[in-house]
Order: structure tokens, then sequence, then C-alpha cells
């Protein structure tokens, strides 16, 4: 479904992303875990088509992606900051992305009260964003991103913002969700309980490089080099 050949994107002459390459496949939920500043977003953003590249291609279907704005890629991004529109209620928070695309009042409504339905918030498309708890704004984030039924979900910590036993319930919804509705996702979280518990494949980045790709057992077993192993918490 998405590859990335050779992707790199350079700030004031650093490369933040350093000649990547990267296959997602059809029905795969890949987690993207590094530290700060390894360049989890950028990638994210690069595939968005929010960042262009300074070398390389994004390719999504086989079709190479440059040139085509971010709204005509098919893919869905919850930023790091979900933020909500604060003046709009939950159901036109999710509605958003279907007004752009033209769907009819009612077909905006029936598609608001599924995708409520589906992140466990039924009923709540007339409730004020700022009525709602942190962990609520975060599944009506994820129900905005899933509106327009993107061929691609790419979520930036998605869970950021949570204490960690909201975190663990929700990790368990999520999976179960792209599970039911085959969704492709692309997450990023510096969380590796979170990454390891969602993902088939597991990628580590560092300093704009993949350090390691694969499942989370064969990471967990063999870390590919001391950082990753150090960053999967091995001391020694
Ligand atoms: P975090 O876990 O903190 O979110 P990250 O892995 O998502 O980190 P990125 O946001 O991709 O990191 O940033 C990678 C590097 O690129 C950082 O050093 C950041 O300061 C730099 N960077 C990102 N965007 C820009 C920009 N627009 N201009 C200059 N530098 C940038
Ligand atoms: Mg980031």
């Amino acid at each position: 479904l998405l590859s990335l050949e050779d992707a790199t994107v350079r700030f004031g002459g650093r490369a933040v992303l350093d000649a990547v390459g990267l296959d997602v496949a059809e029905h795969e939920v890949v987690c993207v875990l590094g530290p700060s500043g390894s360049g989890k977003s950028t990638l994210l953003r690069a595939v968005a088509g929010l960042q262009p590249l300074d070398r390389g291609r994004v390719l999504l279907d086989g079709r190479d992606q440059a040139g085509v704005p971010a709204h005509r890629r098919g893919v869905g991004l919850m930023f790091q900051d979900h933020q909500l529109f604060p003046q709009r209620d939950v159901g036109g928070n999710v509605a958003f992305g279907l007004r752009m695309r033209g769907a009819s009042r009612g077909q905006r409504d029936a598609r608001v009260r599924e995708l409520l339905d589906l992140v466990g918030l039924p009923g709540a498309a007339g409730r004020a964003v700022a009525s709602l708890s942190g962990g609520e704004q975060q599944r009506v984030a994820l129900a905005r991103a899933l509106a327009p039924r993107p061929r691609l979900l790419m979520l930036d910590e998605p869970l950021g913002q949570l204490d960690r036993s909201l975190r663990e319930r929700l990790v368990v919804e999520l999976k179960e969700l792209f599970g039911r509705l085959g969704t492709t996702v692309l997450a990023v979280t510096h969380d590796q309980g979170e990454a390891f518990a969602l993902a088939d494949r597991v990628v580590v980045m560092r300093d704009g490089r993949i350090a390691q790709s694969g499942t989370p057992l064969e990471v967990w077993q063999r870390p590919a080099d001391e950082f990753v192993a150090r960053f999967l918490g091995f001391d020694n």
C-alpha cells in the first residue's frame, strides 16, 4: 500500500529523515518507535503530503505522490497534539473531513453516529468538546481521522496525553478496532509497551534512519544493535 524510497528531509543541512525506505502492506499495523527528535513525526508528515521531500519518493498503491496535495492522498493523520476544533461540537468535529468531501447532511449525520458508536461514544454528537475528558477527546480525534475512510490511517502519539490505565485500555480497544475494520495503520509512539501491543511490525528510528524493522517478537528477542537494545531498556 505504502512505499517510501530513499526519503530524505533536511533542515538547515541536517538530514532529519535520512534515506528512509519503508513498506507498509494493506491491513498491516506498523508502529514507529524512537527517541524524541529521531524524525517520527516528520516521517508521517512526509507521507501525508505536509512535508516535501528533498530526495526520494512516497508511493501509495504504487503511484508516486510527488505533487499530490495532502487532501487527495486518501490518508488520515491524527496529530500529536490532536487539537479538536473547540467551537464545533463533537459531531461537527467528526464530520469535518466529510464536509470537505461534499457529503450530504444526511450522509454526514449517519456516518458521525456510526463512528461515535465505533469509538465508544454513542450519542455524543451534540456535546461540547470542552465537556469531554481527555480520553474522550482523543476518541473524537480518532473518529475524525477515520471519518473519510482513509486507506492509510496515521496516528502520531494517539494516546499521548492520557494516563497509563486509560492508555492500556484504549490500546486494546484500538487493536480490536483496526483488526475488525482491516485498517492499515502507521502509528508513532515513544511508548514501547504500546507499540508492542498494537503492532504487527515495529520500526525503531534513530537520527532520521531506521535502526530496525521487525515483528515485536523479533525486535524484542534480537535487537539489531546496541542502540535498539538500550532503547528497549536492556542496559547490558
Ligand atoms: P518527538 O518524539 O519529540 O515528537 P519526533 O521523532 O517526532 O520527536 P520530529 O518532529 O520528526 O521528531 O523532528 C525531527 C527533528 O527535526 C527534530 O530535531 C526537530 O527539531 C527537527 N524539525 C522538525 N520540523 C522542523 C522544521 N520545520 N524546521 C526545522 N527543524 C525541524
Ligand atoms: Mg513527534
